[in-house]
This record gives structure tokens, C-alpha cells and sequence, in this order.
């Protein structure tokens, strides 16, 4: 009789074992396909890029087709792409554009954005996908500025928040420099005659006086060795690792290269 409610304890116990094993079991399995195929192939999670749509050639928009175009914004496309996301492209200040990334109002930053020490304390930067540097804008008819020492108490338009504000405040004092939201302002300023100067990313310069403002030259050397970066917030590291990756990729399967050549005429530097 002991013998008997012995076993039917144990075989009651082992019974509620097997019943949890399969109950734990049943629970858990649906989670993890769920987590590895993600929702990627049915809906494309959303990357939310900044930019600054006034910075000809890398982000400005079409005025044939109302659209945002320019090298930056064929590679982000490219990028999202490949890493298969689905990009939600914005143009703000690019005064604002670290700022909203701190507070997540985006996710990413595509704005011919220099890589400094100074915003890598906030944020962070994909692989190096440009390389730049500033330059100094005068009026076509101006001989008297002929180099960036040159610029002391001279008065200079720059676009706010971006390297070639800090440069331009090394070069003369802050009352001197106009400080604008957008680069064509800045440009407009020097045309206009309402500066003698305006310091900013050498391909951008390039590209305006190409496109027929030949009333403004550049003078002197390319100053600073830049290079551009896509900046996302501090803790968005897996965003970053997919853009590296997908930049990768894009450079290693010509991609890249193709979209480079049709903004600059010339194979990647
Ligand atoms: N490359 C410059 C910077 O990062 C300017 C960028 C821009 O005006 N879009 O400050």
C-alpha cells in the first residue's frame, strides 16, 4: 500500500514536469522565429534622415521636379536600399539637425556633415563617405583678398553651425561675420556685395559658380582636410553598423562609384 502511494506521488510529479516542459516549451517557440525574420520582409522598418536640402550638389531639391536630389541623397537612398530599410527623408536647418537627433525627432544625418571631434562627443559617425574642405568665396571683380589670412577685419557670411563658421570666426572678429540658415544665403550676401567674403565646403562653392554665378571666385588654397560622415544618436548602434555595413557594400560593388561619378564627374578620391 506504501509502495503504491509512493509511485503514484512520483509518477504524478513526474507527469506535471513533462506537462511544464511542453507548456514552457509551447510558450517560448513562436518568440524566436519572430525575433530572427524580424518584420523586414513583410513591412521595411522606417530610418528617419536629416538633411539640409540647400547644399547643392550633396542635397537640394530639383527645380525641374519638385524633388529632393543631389549625391547625398542617391546614397542614402542606396543605403536604405541595401539595408533594407525605408527611408523618410527631411530637410531642417542644418543648424537643428544634431539637436534632433539628441532628441530622436530622427534617426540619422545625411547632410554633407564634416566629421569633428567636437560632435563625435554627441553623436556618431558611419565610415567616411566624401572628402572635403573649406574654401574662401569673393566676389569675381574683389583683388584684394586673395587667401584665407587675408579675411582680418573683413567682413564674411557663413552658414550657421557648420565648420566654416568656426574657421571664419579664427579669421576676423564675431561682429564681422553674418551668420544665415541657409549656404545659398550666405552666397546671396557676397553677390549682393553686403560682405566681402563667405567661407564654405569647397565642392559646394564649386558647384555654385558653376552653375552660372560667375560674378564669385574662390581664392587661395582648399583650407582644412574634412570629411563627411552620417551621423546617428550615441545608442542607435545597430542603425550604424547597418549603414557602415551597407556602405560597404555599395563601395565594394561599384555602386558607389557610380552615383559619385554622376555628381562629380570623377572616379571616388
Ligand atoms: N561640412 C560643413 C559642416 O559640416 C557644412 C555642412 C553643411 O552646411 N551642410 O559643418
Amino acid at each position: 500500500m506504501k509502495k503504491a502511494v509512493k509511485f503514484a506521488l512520483l509518477a504524478l510529479m513526474l507527469l506535471s514536469l513533462a506537462v511544464a516542459a511542453v507548456g514552457c516549451g509551447g510558450k517560448e517557440a513562436p518568440k524566436e522565429p519572430a525575433k530572427e525574420t524580424g518584420k523586414q520582409d513583410v513591412a521595411k522598418t522606417k530610418l528617419v534622415v536629416g538633411a539640409d536640402a540647400t547644399f547643392a550638389p550633396f542635397e537640394f531639391t530639383d527645380p525641374a521636379t519638385g524633388k529632393y536630389t543631389g549625391f547625398d541623397v542617391e546614397l542614402i537612398q542606396a543605403i536604405c536600399e541595401e539595408a533594407g530599410y525605408e527611408l523618410d527623408f527631411r530637410s531642417m536647418g542644418f543648424d537643428g539637425l544634431i539637436a534632433a537627433l539628441q532628441t530622436n525627432q530622427i534617426d540619422a544625418v545625411i547632410s554633407g556633415m564634416t566629421i569633428t571631434e567636437d560632435r563625435k562627443k554627441i553623436v556618431n559617425f558611419s565610415e567616411p563617405y566624401y572628402k572635403s574642405g573649406l574654401v574662401v568665396a569673393v566676389q569675381e571683380k574683389n583683388n584684394q583678398i586673395k587667401n584665407f589670412d587675408e579675411l582680418q577685419g573683413k567682413k564674411i557670411a557663413v552658414q550657421s553651425g557648420t565648420t566654416g563658421a568656426l574657421h571664419a570666426e579664427k579669421a576676423t572678429s564675431k561682429d564681422k561675420i553674418t551668420y544665415f540658415t541657409s549656404s545659398d544665403q550666405a552666397m546671396l550676401e557676397l553677390k549682393n556685395g553686403a560682405v566681402d567674403a563667405v567661407v564654405m565646403d569647397y565642392p559646394v562653392t564649386a558647384y555654385f559658380i558653376q552653375q552660372g554665378n560667375k560674378d564669385v571666385k574662390m581664392v587661395g588654397e582648399i583650407l582644412s582636410a574634412e570629411e563627411y560622415g552620417i551621423a546617428v544618436p550615441k545608442e542607435k548602434t545597430e542603425t550604424l553598423e547597418k549603414i557602415n555595413t551597407a556602405l560597404k557594400t555599395l563601395k565594394e560593388n561599384g555602386k558607389y562609384g557610380e552615383i559619385y561619378k554622376k555628381w562629380f564627374g570623377e572616379e571616388p578620391k
